[in-house]
């Protein structure tokens, strides 16, 4: 009987996508995906530690999916539970230890493992694991059945992070940055082109970090030395040579992002309006302690840059409140800060210690409630900034991409804006996948309505 699986990913848009090719290669070993973790041989958990709150998550989730299992399927005595991603990584055979219902774990560089360690435990070893970091991780292929969206496609460009702000636990989980060469992206784009995905988001911890560290995937068959592109460059090349409609890339890095990135959005239709720049404080003083790199001058010239330029780009942003040491005066930097760039979106973390890094040893916490406090008044003053930003879409003409049914209503369908917005409309003749002008209606809280014209 055919083996099943069941992936759940939690985590950023690099976990979706390392789930995809966690997926392709279980399905080349003959497994088949299952939407029921009751119905699978195979319970797959993709982690994430960023916060840890998410690194708690992994062992509540196995105790929740064994206790609704129903009994009959519970008595599968081959079920296994593998965990893989961050917390996989960072906690490695621990994971034996505080759960003994795991029994493969694979870090974040070795979904191509997962041959290798079923076989292990096929042949009767009680638990496999891998988590080695290289310096020259592959890059996975990926098989097309496996992407999560029809229509639109994750592209990694970079791995790992070379960054170590002082509260981030990246570099400990995705090891050393490396970029991937330049050809095997442009063909990744023009193949996903071909096959009828009209748009693709290149991903990376750091994408403008692209090429710095000289360092190409160890199948990177551009990847020599001398041969590295930098991150404007390469837009530039996916732009003119993948035939992809619509290319949209995350996360920028502030200290990494140059000009020319900005001149290539302008320059290449296919380039679509939005930067996702995490500023993660306002304040001077906290971005020193944070090892950020770059100061709030030197992040509003990059704003400055972005907003300057021929196309009406949206910036999305990262706060961290209550970094260790944050005093009154350091939030209120934050909260003018926000204020001034007018983010269209931004995602609000407190601040949580992780393990390993520099922040964690820092003294100077902030209570628990500050935090929150923190965490609701820039949430409200976001809120009424969005709203904002939202509102003044209504009236225009906005390419959409359609994308299926809208969670709220049977009646609309859903898809996204060049600068990433959801935009609802009742359904029409259109096709899921294809790019449609929509006239917006109304803008709400974090989404937009319109009517197709
Ligand atoms: N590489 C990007 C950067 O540093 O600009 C962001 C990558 S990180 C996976 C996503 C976000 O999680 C960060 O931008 C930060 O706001 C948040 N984050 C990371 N570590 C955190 C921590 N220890 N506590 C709270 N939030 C954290």
């Amino acid at each position: 009987m055919t083996r099943k699986f069941y992936i759940e990913t939690h985590g950023c848009q690099m976990n979706v996508h390392d789930s995809e090719k966690a997926a392709s290669v279980l399905q080349g070993l003959g497994y088949e995906p299952s939407t029921e973790p009751s119905a699978a041989d195979l319970v797959v958990l993709n982690t994430c530690m960023v916060r840890e709150k998410a690194a708690r998550k992994v062992y509540s989730r196995i105790n929740e999916i064994k206790r609704r299992t129903p009994d009959a399927a519970h008595q599968k005595r081959d079920r296994l539970f593998a965990v893989m991603g961050c917390v996989a990584q960072a906690e490695a055979a621990r994971i034996f230890d505080k759960c003994s219902d795991v029994r493969l774990v694979l870090g974040t560089q070795s979904i191509g493992s997962f041959p290798s360690l079923l076989e292990q435990v096929d042949q009767g070893f009680p638990r496999a694991i891998d988590v080695r970091l290289s310096k020259h991780a592959d890059f996975l292929d990926i098989s097309p059945a496996e992407r999560t969206r029809p229509h639109v496609a994750f592209i990694t460009i970079t791995e790992g992070c070379n960054k170590f702000c002082s509260f981030c636990i990246v570099p400990f989980t995705r090891g050393r940055e490396r970029s991937r060469s330049p050809q095997t992206i442009v063909d990744e784009a023009r193949g996903l082109c071909q096959a009828g995905y009209r748009e693709v988001h290149l991903l990376g911890q750091n994408v403008n970090s692209y090429g710095l560290s000289g360092n190409y995937g160890a199948r990177g068959e551009a990847g020599q030395r001398g041969d590295e592109i930098t991150f404007a460059e390469l837009l530039a090349r996916v732009a003119t040579e993948s035939g992809i409609e619509r290319i949209k890339y995350t996360t920028s890095y502030p200290r990494d992002f140059t000009r020319d990135i900005v001149k290539v959005m302008d320059e290449h239709p296919n380039l679509c309006e939005w930067v996702h720049l995490p500023a993660q404080s306002g304040s001077d003083r906290i971005l020193r302690a944070m090892r950020r790199g770059y100061s709030r001058k030197d992040y509003n010239e990059r704003i400055d840059w972005i907003k300057s330029a021929k196309k009406d780009i949206s910036i999305t942003g990262d706060i961290i409140v209550g970094f260790p040491g944050e005093t009154e005066d350091d939030f209120n930097e934050t909260l003018s800060l926000v204020a001034e760039v007018g983010y269209d979106s931004l995602y609000i973390f407190k601040y949580s210690p992780r393990p390993r890094t520099p922040a964690a040893s820092y003294t100077d916490s902030v209570p628990e409630e500050k935090k929150t406090e923190r965490f609701l008044k820039l949430d409200e003053l976001q809120s009424r900034i969005q709203l904002e930003r939202y509102a003044r879409l209504v009236g225009r003409d906005v390419e959409v991409l359609v994308e299926g049914l809208s969670i709220r209503s049977d009646n609309d369908h859903m898809g996204h804006t060049r600068c990433n917005k959801v935009i609802n409309f009742p359904k029409c003749d259109s096709k899921m996948g294809d790019i449609i002008r929509v006239k917006v209606e109304e803008a709400r809280p974090h989404s937009l309505y319109g009517r197709v014209v």
